[in-house]
């Protein structure tokens, strides 16, 4: 929603001051808008600001257009921002070249301004679309937490992240206490409203950038905690069962306590290459079991892996 309401920016990248100006002054009236004389400077913003889409020059000296658009399509972080080509150069090969390294547009000067504002209006308008189902697809719809989908893919990129340190990678895996009996107590309303509660709790304890909060499914939670040893995760696993005990949410059918409760299962791992990313969740998976087997409303470490921290 923040989304809509920002003003969306646009980069310019001209070697040319003058070329800048001419889409800079009209572009200026409905964007912001950035500028860069340099394919190094082009890249170097769009690292510090968010920009949404970038008209990018062809011919410049040192680097040119299309090395700058291959460079930005390598990278995760600005892969996504759009790239149309502003040029004079007319060649259908050009052309050809500009959209195969990456561009979704190319406009050969002279140009009209109307139809680059229309241009440019029609692929952020494709991009805020795509950013919102981007979104949708990796947010879990009653919650509003991440998704399973989402815990997977960050699961694995913090695994391989951890393998290139290597560094300790934590993971939580927590379950509401006898949300069955829940539901069957208060009904399904109220069970969806207590999901959402202890998911906004759990994304509240977890602060730290990086630290990764997901459904897993059901009643069930996972966090993701890069850079984490045994130590660090246990802090973390109590602050979130100690965070659900203090929501205080009545449970007069839970056998536990009077109030709601989650199991939580830990383990860490260092993937030195002798442990698999399934591994690390199968041995959550277990500690979860035994928190639960030794009565829930409690943290539970798994044995798994010795490793030294
Ligand atoms: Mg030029």
């Amino acid at each position: 929603v923040t989304d809509h309401k920002r003003r969306r920016t646009i980069l310019i990248v001209d070697d040319i001051p003058e070329n800048v100006s001419v889409l800079a002054v009209p572009l200026a009236e409905d964007y912001e808008v950035l500028f860069a004389l340099n394919g190094e400077d082009a890249l170097w913003q769009v690292e510090q600001e968010s920009v949404d889409l970038i008209l990018l020059d062809v011919m410049m000296p040192d680097m040119d257009g299309y090395e700058v658009c291959q460079r930005l399509k390598l990278r995760e972080s600005t892969q996504s921002i759009p790239v149309i080509f502003i040029t004079a150069k007319d060649d259908v090969e050009d052309e050809e070249k500009g959209l195969a390294v990456g561009a979704v547009d190319y406009i050969t000067k002279p140009f009209r301004l109307p139809i680059v504002k229309a241009r440019v209006k029609t692929h952020l308008d494709l991009k805020a679309k795509t950013d919102l189902l981007m979104r949708l697809a990796n947010v879990d719809g009653l919650t509003g937490i991440p998704n399973r989908r989402s815990f997977d893919i960050g699961l694995e990129k913090e695994w391989r992240r951890a393998a290139r340190g290597p560094t300790r990678l934590s993971l939580l895996l927590l379950d509401i206490d006898h949300f069955k009996l829940y539901n069957d107590h208060y009904g399904h309303v109220q069970g969806d409203l207590c999901l959402k509660q202890v998911a906004a709790c759990l994304a509240e304890s977890v602060a730290r950038a990086g630290d990764q909060v997901a459904r897993y499914g059901g009643e069930e939670f996972a966090v993701i905690l890069p850079s984490t040893d045994r130590e660090g995760a246990h802090e973390v696993a109590f602050k979130i069962l100690h965070g659900i005990r203090d929501l205080n949410l009545e449970h007069a059918a839970s056998p536990t306590a009077a109030c709601v409760t989650i199991s939580v299962g830990i383990a860490s791992a260092l993937p030195d290459g002798s442990i698999t990313q399934e591994n690390l969740i199968t041995s959550t998976d277990e500690a979860l079991y035994m928190a639960k087997h030794r009565g829930r409303n409690q943290v539970s470490f798994s044995s798994f892996p010795v490793a030294s921290s």
